[in-house]
Formats: C-alpha cells, structure tokens, sequence
C-alpha cells in the first residue's frame, strides 16, 4: 500500500529522531486511532466552511487589484472595501469593518464598546466575568479611559454553578438603560464551558424578549469556524474578533474585525477614526493579500488546531489529568486547558511545545512576572507573527491548579508533534512515568 512505509523514509524514524521515544510515539498512536470519527466531523466542518469562504470571495469579485493596497489617506481602497464586504458575507451580517488599525482582539471589542454606548447607557454581561483586559475596558478594574469613566454603567449576571444561564438574574439585571449586551463565546482563560452558538442564539432569543432594541455583541475570539454557524447567524447584532487568533489564518499579522449590523459597525467606524470621516480613510498599505489568503485559509487552519486540542486532551485524560473540554464532549472554541497540579508539570509542557516551534525552538521559557498578574506565568510560543494565537502556543500562571491553557497549530502535522514533545518532556523530567495509571 504505502511503499514508503519500510523504507529509510517512514514517518515513525523521523519522530525519533526529533527526540520522541518508542512509548511516547505508540502511545500517541493509540490515542489516535479512537479520534478518527471525531476528525472526520472536524474535517467536514472545514469542508462546509472552506466553501463558504469561498462563496464569500467570489460573489463579491475578488479580483488581482483587490490584494494590492493603497497609502496616505487610503481613499477609495478597493481591496479594504471588497474585503469588508466578503467579511460580512462570511458572517452574514450587513456590513464588517477589518482593519490593520485595530490593532488586536481586545482594541476591536474595547471600540465595538465604546462606539455603541453613550453616557449614561449601561453594558450588561449575561455571562459572567468578561476576558482579563476587557475588566479595564469596561472599568471593573479603575482605568485610564475606561467605559467607566465616560459614565457607561456596567452590570454582571454571573452564569449558575453548573454553567447553565440565570435566566431569572438576566431578567431582573435587564433595565431601561441597558443598551448592549455582551456574550464572550469562549471561556478564555476561566473554567466554565464555551457556549456554543446554539446556546448563544438561546440566549440572545431570551434577551430581546425581554427588550428588543438592545445590542447583542458576541466577543467572538477563538470561536471562528469552529462551527458551522456564527453567532450572527443566531442573532448577535455584532461579532467582534482578532485576526491574530482564527479569522486570520496564521497569515494576518495584525488586525481585528467587528461584523454585524449596518448602525453599528458605522458606529464602529467613526470612533476608529473620526466622526466625519468614518471607514473612508484607513489606508490598507500591503497587507490586503494577507488578510484574503489568511481568510481563504482560516477553515483548515482552525480544524488542524481542533484537532491538536482534541488529541491533546485525550492524551492528558488517558494520563489521569484534568482536561477541559474532557476528551468527549464537544468542541465550541479551539483552547485546551490541562491540569497538572505542579508547577514542574506546567513548566515541562510548555517547554516541550516551544521545543517543536519552527521559530524559537533553541530557547527554553520560564516563569516570569508579567505585568497584569499577581503570579509568575510561563509561556511558550515560536511563532511567525508574535503574539499569535493561531499558532502552537501555551501557557499558563505559576499557580494552583496549575493549569496550561493550550491552543493553535497552523497544520495538525504540527500540533501533534507538539504535543509528542511536550509529553515527551513530561516523561524524560519523570513527571509522567507510566502510560496507564
Ligand atoms: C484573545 C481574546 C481577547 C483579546 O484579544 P487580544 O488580541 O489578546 O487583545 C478577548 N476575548 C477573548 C475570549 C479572547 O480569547
């Protein structure tokens, strides 16, 4: 079948030589061959969503002119435009704003905020705590100008114990000043489950009974293509999100988007340059052809990082760690949390994922204070565009439980070789010594 198979060239010599052991690479190999149903539904997926992308570009004429870009004010940029428009037609919403100057994940949500509400107006979380650097956005943490210190209220309904809705809380939070409600679809870097789109249009549904004309935002980071809808598709009248994460494709290297209805994200427009000016100027310069090619890519990019989270997890379970998602239940976000309960098991991983980098892999992270947390945080990244989270990284704070929080991979291929090493690491320090606990 596979004459390659005996020769000098099969796949198995090639991890031993990149360091992996007999009983690492067989272990994966088992683990593997119970996730074949589950890559096949990942790949299907990627399938639907590739042609969607694909739609998206061509009915709005994505011609050669369009990845070149334009300089100074940017007037009339073609590219920037006709990318705008197939953004909305991926997410169908009626309009989007993708831009280089919005600068990351959370400078598009801080503006989406920021360009919808007025004095006075309040911000309602239906779910919970929002992401870390969203807390200065919002205020919860005194800020230099913050929503909090334009008079834009902020109230929370945290989600139940067993991560269901408040559906009672949201009711009585829900008021005349309510103007916009935002959602974070994934956990981010907390322990409660990911909603799924399904469960978002639930809540959304649930929201505008209660007050039709309020604004539902979905902070839809790591979230992109993971599914076949989007949260726009179930109601959310804005989907915010990073193009160093899923909508990028590994290829942006700068970037965020805001896709959603026309009054918003005109809104959204002319806060991120002036009033008066809004999405006229803006100036692409050469990163067009990144943005459509990282888009075009972005399907098969976040399955190859679905899969490594997959494998991941049911690694870590068989090895008798906590894993969050466990290795059955379904996927709604591309993060992989792993518990290893000390600080040796946590530093291990993170320096087995950095050794498989293509960029980086001679160095060897460690613990450092990192402004913004109140324990030492490791981190492990090799990546082509710094920072990006698409790409194979992990890390995780110095601290009980001592959890990694693991995502990315631009190809599969390179997702498990990560892993192999990060076990392999684990097993070499003796933290992991044997394959069946
Ligand atoms: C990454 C992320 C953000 C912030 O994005 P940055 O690009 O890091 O600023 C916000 N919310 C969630 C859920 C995220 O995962």
């Amino acid at each position: 079948m596979n004459e390659e198979k005996d020769s000098v060239c099969n796949i198995k010599s090639m991890y031993l030589e990149r360091g992996i052991s007999e009983e690492v690479y067989a272990f994966g190999e088992q683990i593997l061959a119970g996730l074949a149903a589950r890559f096949r539904a990942i790949d299907e997926n990627a399938e639907y969503n590739q042609l969607k992308v694909l739609k998206a570009l061509q009915d709005n004429q994505v011609s050669e002119a369009c990845l070149l870009g334009t300089t100074g004010y940017g007037y009339n940029d073609l590219g920037r435009d006709t990318l705008e428009r197939v953004y909305a037609a991926v997410f169908h919403t009626e309009d989007a704003l993708v831009r280089p100057q919005i600068t990351c994940g959370t400078h598009a949500l801080a503006l989406a905020l920021m360009s919808n509400l007025r004095p006075g107006d309040e911000l309602l979380s239906p779910v919970g705590k929002p992401y870390d650097t969203l807390e200065e956005v919002i205020g919860i943490r005194p800020s230099k100008g913050s929503l909090q210190e334009y008079g834009i209220d902020y109230r929370q309904v945290d989600l139940n114990t067993d991560g269901s809705f408040d559906y009672e809380g949201i009711r009585a939070a829900v008021n005349e000043k309510t103007k916009l409600v935002t959602i974070q679809r994934s956990k981010g870097y907390q322990t409660r489950p990911t909603l799924s789109v399904k469960k978002i249009g639930e809540l959304i549904a649930f929201v505008k009974s209660l007050k039709p004309d309020v604004i539902c935002m979905v902070d839809n980071c790591y979230g992109e293509f993971v599914e076949r809808l989007e949260p726009s598709d179930v109601g959310a009248d804005m989907v915010v999100g990073s193009l160093i994460k899923n909508p990028g494709g590994g290829l942006a290297p700068i970037g965020g988007y805001i896709a959603g209805r026309k009054e918003c994200v005109e809104n959204a427009a002319y806060r991120l340059t002036s009033p008066g000016l809004g999405r006229e100027v803006g100036a692409s310069l050469g990163i067009l052809s990144a943005f459509y090619q990282g888009l075009f890519l972005a399907p098969t990019v976040t399955a190859g990082a679905l899969k490594g989270a997959l494998f991941a997890a049911n690694i870590y379970e068989q090895l008798g760690f906590r894993v969050v998602p466990d290795g059955k239940e379904s996927r709604h976000d591309i993060i992989q949390a792993v518990e290893f309960g000390s600080p040796e098991g946590v530093i291990a991983f993170c320096e087995g994922i950095q050794a498989a980098a293509p960029i980086d892999s001679h160095v060897t992270p460690e613990p450092w204070d990192m402004p913004g947390y109140d324990s030492k945080v490791i981190m492990a990244a090799g990546a082509f565009v710094a920072g990006s989270s698409i790409e194979l990284s992990a890390d995780g704070p110095i601290k009980p439980p001592y959890a990694v929080y693991f995502q990315g991979g631009l190809t599969w291929q390179h997702a498990k070789f990560g892993i192999l090493k990060s076990l392999q690491r684990l097993v070499d320090k003796g933290i992991v010594s044997k394959f069946f606990p």
